[in-house]
């Protein structure tokens, strides 16, 4: 029986817990704040979408960075074994549109509290209120505890780390794992927010703020340095999209976000591409470019002495036609019958693709997610220890592993904490 130290009493920590305390362990988990799961308390806006029903080999194309590392985790505690977790914990669960999974009660808190009541039978104590200030290395190569912020040293033969990321500190996650694994010696990917909303440059969203565009279609290409690098995208060469997808967007204050919006998110570097990206909006990604033409052209011939702008707006949202008006440059103070076939070919190719310019993102209090974390590379993937500190793990979005929204990220919270519990010699 080794003793084991969890800090964090999160998804992945409280699962860690469990898995190593099944295991016969004598366990002690560390949390700073006062209750256990404050942010599994707000996900899927507080009804908590726990994981996704779909296929454990689809499970990976959901994954954003680094999927293979997730092989092991995931297949030996999948999304199957996850339900029945929390069905033979006093959890039951349902499955709903797009294969999200929740608690039949659509309250968080039954989450965390078949966790913590398991946890609680199995006498597994939780240190609330208490912060881990350091964690402590026998020789430079095993751990041998943790040091509290009080001054206090705890011995322990592991630590599982399970802070978090970065994202919504209110809950507690301050990115300490991060210094943790850095003075262990142990590589942190740059972090940034992801799951988030895009800024864009141009002020034209910001009137539109609260509106939301269904079935639209966003193609996203990153801008191209000025200074040529040997990259490919930023070679001359034109550069690829790194995101394309149907849904839906919203505009606010400060540019865009909806789900659509959030899921692109993860695939935008601005670390590679400082530049920022360019964001083409179709707004009629059913419609073909001449079909379109048709329609319009129609629309004008019903009314020719409209103003093409009254004349377009049937085909768009409120105030949106009016946006597209101004964006193609013809005067708005013209009839429809006065748009010759060129103006006409050219607002049908603006209709197809309104270009944006995104930024930058909003920060991490408003990301889902954060991006980058301990690299996968200092780690065991069949065991989630440290390969260079014996004793050592991590587990949850500590590690540079992000996935798309969907219950994906709680799965690899639930996956990769069971592993580092259940590895534990
Ligand atoms: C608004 C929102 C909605 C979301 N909705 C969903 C969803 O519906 N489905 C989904 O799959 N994912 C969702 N996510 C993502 C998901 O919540 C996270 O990926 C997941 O909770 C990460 O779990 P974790 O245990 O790794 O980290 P966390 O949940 O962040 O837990 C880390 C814990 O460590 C503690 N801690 C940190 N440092 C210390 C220290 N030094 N000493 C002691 N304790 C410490 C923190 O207080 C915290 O309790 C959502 C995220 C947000 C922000």
């Amino acid at each position: 029986m080794s003793r084991v130290i969890v800090i964090g009493a999160g998804a992945a920590g409280l699962m860690a817990a469990v898995a190593a305390s099944d295991m016969g362990h004598k366990v002690t988990v560390i949390e700073k704040n006062e209750k256990a799961g404050k942010k599994i308390f707000i996900t899927g806006k507080g009804r908590c979408n726990l994981t996704n029903d779909c296929d454990t080999n689809d499970f990976f194309d959901h994954v954003a960075r680094n999927p293979k590392f997730l092989y092991s985790s995931i297949y030996s505690f999948d999304h199957d074994m996850v339900k029945a977790f929390f069905e033979e914990n006093g959890c039951p669960v349902k499955t709903e549109r797009g294969e999200r999974v929740f608690p039949v009660s659509d309250h968080a808190y039954d989450v965390t509290g078949a966790l913590t009541s398991h946890l609680r039978k199995a006498h597994v104590g939780i240190q609330f209120n208490t912060k881990v200030q350091a964690i402590l290395f026998d020789k430079p190569k095993q751990v041998r505890g943790v040091r509290l912020d009080d001054g206090r040293e705890l011995p322990s033969d592991a630590v599982i780390v399970c802070t978090g990321g970065l994202s919504y500190k209110s809950t507690g996650s301050t990115g300490d794992g991060y210094r943790f694994a850095k003075a262990a010696g142990l590589d942190v990917t740059p972090t940034s927010p992801s799951l988030v909303p895009f800024e864009i440059a141009e002020k034209w969203p910001e009137e539109l703020q609260g509106l939301a565009l269904k079935n639209i279609e966003v193609t996203i290409t990153p801008i191209q340095n000025e200074e040529p690098e040997k990259d490919n995208c930023h070679s001359g060469k034109k550069a690829k999209p790194v995101y394309s997808g149907f849904g839906e967007m919203l505009f606010t204050h400060f540019g865009v976000s909806g789900p659509l919006v959030l899921t692109a998110s993860t695939m935008c570097d601005f670390v590679k591409y400082p530049s920022g990206f360019r964001l083409l909006l179709d707004t009629k990604p059913a419609i073909p470019e001449n079909e379109l033409e048709n329609r319009v052209k129609k629309i004008f011939e019903e009314a020719p002495d409209r103003h093409y702008v009254n004349a377009i707006q049937s085909l768009f949202p409120s105030r949106f036609g009016d946006i597209i008006a101004r964006l193609s440059g013809i005067d708005i103070g013209r009839t429809a019958k006065s748009i010759n076939s060129k103006e006409l070919g050219e607002l049908c190719r603006l209709i197809k693709a309104v270009p944006m310019t995104i930024s930058g993102t909003r920060g991490f209090d408003e990301a889902v997610i954060t991006k980058g974390g301990v690299s996968v590379k200092e780690i065991d993937p069949s065991t989630m220890e440290s390969k260079s500190v014996s004793g050592l793990y991590f587990a949850g979005e500590v590690l540079d592993v992000d996935a798309v929204t969907g219950g994906f990220n709680l799965q690899i919270a639930w996956s990769t904490g069971h592993l580092a519990g259940s590895s534990i010699r």
